[in-house]
């Protein structure tokens, strides 16, 4: 799979995380003066304020500027580096941006003068280093994080599975004297949505209450676009090799309620410190 594209904001940017997984591979050039490899990054362009046409490259070896003129020589001598280790090694990732440029395409001056005209608008400034730079953007401003978050929400109908929902998860959470179970659907991207949480008071000791977990698990939820969508997507795994080591009331009857449930597979992990998770187990 090749995907390529130009990212968009910190946090929000699926090039960035598909990169930030790769090796993360960077063009370092030598420079014409001293021969030190690097790769090119925006900060080392420099210009006379109001006068981009005297930009110039400055080495990070030696400081001295480089000319426009020596780019055609730096890129033919340049070569690719990974700067990090990927997680899967078959991954790899190329990052460029227009500093690159060859020569009689997007020059440094142009850039400068980009930059400089896009001073005093966010909006400007945030194209300028999806597009120019290939970065993803950093968003500054006053707003609190939870109110850009809020204004990101998009509206769905509360159970049922948003257009962009693939496959469906359940999250339950056993306690003393309930269940409760967070159904969540899963997109592209990783993205997610709760689209359904039920409470089922008893606890573990309870019969009745396995009995309407196992039933809400084969329930099926309205997709937006028409017909139900089904369980679909687990990975089947051997419930009874998930246990928690000591097994208590809890551990020993959830077994029996999913082994009674033998189409659905379902993974049993033990209590664990710190926050809870929502992520699906992977496939494959
Ligand atoms: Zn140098």
């Amino acid at each position: 799979m090749f995907l390529a594209s130009t990212p968009t904001i910190k946090g929000l940017s699926r090039i960035e995380r598909e990169f930030e997984a790769s090796d993360q591979r960077r063009y370092v050039v030598p420079c014409p003066h001293c021969g030190c490899e690097q790769h090119l990054v925006f900060e080392r362009l420099r210009w006379q304020s109001g006068q981009p046409e005297t930009a110039a490259y400055v080495c990070e070896g030696c400081e001295r500027p480089i000319a426009e003129h020596h780019k055609t020589q730096m890129l033919a001598r340049g070569r690719w580096q990974a700067t990090a280790t990927s997680a899967d090694p078959l991954t790899v990732g190329f990052h460029l941006s227009s500093l690159y440029s060859p020569v009689g395409w997007l020059t440094w001056e142009r850039i400068a003068r980009d930059w400089e005209a896009a001073q005093g608008s966010d909006e400007a400034k945030r194209s300028f280093v999806n597009t120019v730079l290939g970065e993803t953007w950093v968003e500054t401003g006053e707003a609190p994080d939870w109110q850009r978050l809020y204004e990101r929400r998009e509206d769905f109908a509360w159970s049922s599975v948003p257009k962009g929902g693939l496959f469906l998860t359940a999250g339950v959470d056993v306690q003393k004297n309930r269940i409760e179970a967070s159904i969540w659907a899963w997109g592209r991207g990783l993205e997610s949505w709760l689209i359904d949480h039920r409470i089922i008071d008893g606890g573990p000791g309870d019969p009745g209450c396995w009995a309407q977990l196992a039933a809400l698990l084969i329930e099926t939820w309205p997709h937006v676009s028409g017909p139900a969508s089904a369980w679909r997507g687990w990975r089947s795994t051997p419930v009874t090799k998930r246990l928690p080591s000591t097994p208590g009331p809890v551990s020993r009857a959830l077994p029996r309620c999913c082994r009674s449930r033998a189409s659905t597979d379902s993974i049993v992990l033990p209590r664990l410190p710190g926050p809870p998770t929502s992520m699906p187990p992977r496939a494959g």
